[in-house]
């Protein structure tokens, strides 16, 4: 987005500070290591690190002016001073979102599945548009803003991924994207320690509407039973995906293949180059996002055959005869049950390595037991457990006949491998992102 710094200033209510006339602005950064040409840095104050102390770096490594809070007019360099810098960046985000208003914005929440959603969705609208997306995991109340003023100018349709962890947040995301399509991939249980309900989870998540116009729409997962429950109370039109209920967008006929699956949309058959059986939801909401926007079914099609591979989501990996399931990016009590179905369609011995789903606070024990139950129920032969909570996985999954199960320490995971895993063995490997079960695939990898 290229922006006079005259513009800039009046746009998010600061004071012009000009020395050498006005100059015009192409990137925006936060970042003073990562400066392009004509970028306005904008410098933030962390909790370790306060981005005001990297203005003159910023501006030796190229940025033509910046924001601030402070003073730094010995500096003769054009700047504009605010009273807050992160409240400047996101009403910088909101004027230019409302400047470009033939801008069709898909937002993607929920609590699991938004950056594979968003890959997919993406995929679909770029074979018709010129689409843009935020990147990575550039979903929060910093990462959003500054994708908005990122985007090319000539972009007709955005897919941002919204991510939150309390009431309030996706509210604010939503005013600032103002998505047209409100995309709500389900309800789980991730970040019930500050909300305290699946229902205050449903809540938070609806307040993407907040930003929407009164004629937005809301796709949701109609197999996801707090959507489903509590569809009536959202305050758009609501457009429904799923595999087992009715749904506007059902698959049917659901196939596996050696490679993915097939499945059924209104009589047409699409294919997804996957192993992971919900990505079957996640790509029908490209499916849906794609039909209302336009979207020539043949298009979608080619697009949702192969989804950018996600490191560490449910990454397959062969090694020899042997299989390893790298899904170590994050775990709640959704996305393990979901990976584990998927792992019991894998042919050979199956083993997981799992760890503690974090952030459940009182819910924990309860959460951590119910994979363990789920697990009594399936066909899995070898269950490696490490972390604190995970002990309760391990506590369930002991008492059936013909399921080994271990609670070890990280370290020990690997010896405990190595000794189980036969050729023709399928690994999955899963836990939330702070036990750094990836070191473990890492190193089980480089061994092989
Ligand atoms: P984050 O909150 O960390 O940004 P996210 O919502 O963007 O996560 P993804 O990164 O797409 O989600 O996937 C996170 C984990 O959930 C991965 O392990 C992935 O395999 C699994 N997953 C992806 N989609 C679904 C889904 N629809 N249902 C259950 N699990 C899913
Ligand atoms: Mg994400």
């Amino acid at each position: 987005m290229n922006l006079w710094l005259s513009e800039i200033a009046k746009a998010i209510n600061g004071e012009l500070r000009s020395f050498s006339g006005d100059v015009l602005v192409k990137n925006f950064s936060i970042n003073s290591k990562n400066i392009e040409k004509d970028t306005l840095f904008i410098p933030l104050k962390g909790s370790r690190f306060d981005g005001h102390d990297f203005i003159k770096e910023a501006l030796q490594n190229g940025a033509i002016s910046f924001i601030s809070q402070k003073d730094f007019d010995d500096l003769k360099v054009p700047y504009v001073k605010v009273e807050d810098t992160l409240l400047a960046l996101q009403s910088l985000a909101c004027y230019v979102r409302r400047k470009l208003n033939h801008l069709k914005v898909v937002g993607v929440t929920g609590s699991v599945g938004k950056t594979s959603t968003k890959e997919y969705i993406f995929n679909v609208l770029s074979l018709r548009y010129k689409a843009f997306k935020n990147q990575g995991n550039f979903n929060n109340h910093i990462g959003l803003p500054i994708s908005i003023l990122n985007m090319p100018e000539d972009t007709q349709v955005a897919v941002f991924e919204m991510g939150m962890s309390n009431f309030g947040e996706i509210s604010k995301l939503s005013q600032i994207a103002k998505p047209d399509i409100g995309v709500i991939t389900n309800i789980g249980i991730a970040h019930i320690e500050n909300l305290k309900s699946r229902y205050n989870i449903f809540l938070a998540k609806s307040e993407i509407q907040d930003g929407m116009p009164e004629s937005g729409i809301l796709i949701i997962n109609n197999d996801n039973d707090i959507l489903n429950l509590h569809k009536k109370e959202l305050k758009r039109k609501v457009v429904t995906i799923g595999i087992e209920n009715e749904s506007n967008f059902r698959a049917q006929n659901v196939q596996r293949h050696q490679n993915g699956f097939s499945f059924e949309v209104g009589g047409y058959t699409y294919f997804i180059e996957s192993f992971n059986f919900h990505d079957i939801y996640n790509s029908l909401f490209a499916i849906a996002v794609g039909t209302i926007l336009g979207v020539d079914r043949e298009l979608i099609k080619e697009a949702i055959r192969q989804k950018e591979r996600l490191k560490r989501r449910f990454e397959v990996i062969k090694k020899g005869s042997i299989t390893i399931v790298d899904d170590t990016y994050n775990a709640s009590t959704h996305s393990m049950l979901s990976a584990i179905d998927s792992i019991c369609e894998f042919d050979g011995k199956k083993i997981l390595v799992l760890g503690d789903m974090l952030e459940l606070g009182e819910f924990s024990e309860e959460e951590h037991r119910k994979v363990g139950r789920y697990i009594l129920q399936k066909p899995i032969d070898v269950v490696i457990c490490t972390g604190k909570d995970a002990f309760y996985i391990f506590d369930e999954v002991k008492k059936k006949d013909g399921t080994k199960a271990y609670f070890v320490t990280k370290d020990e995971c690997l010896d405990v491998l190595k000794r189980e895993v036969t050729s023709n063995s399928t690994i999955l490997f899963k836990a939330s992102r702070g036990i750094k079960l990836d070191e473990v695939v890492d190193e089980f990898l480089k061994e092989r």
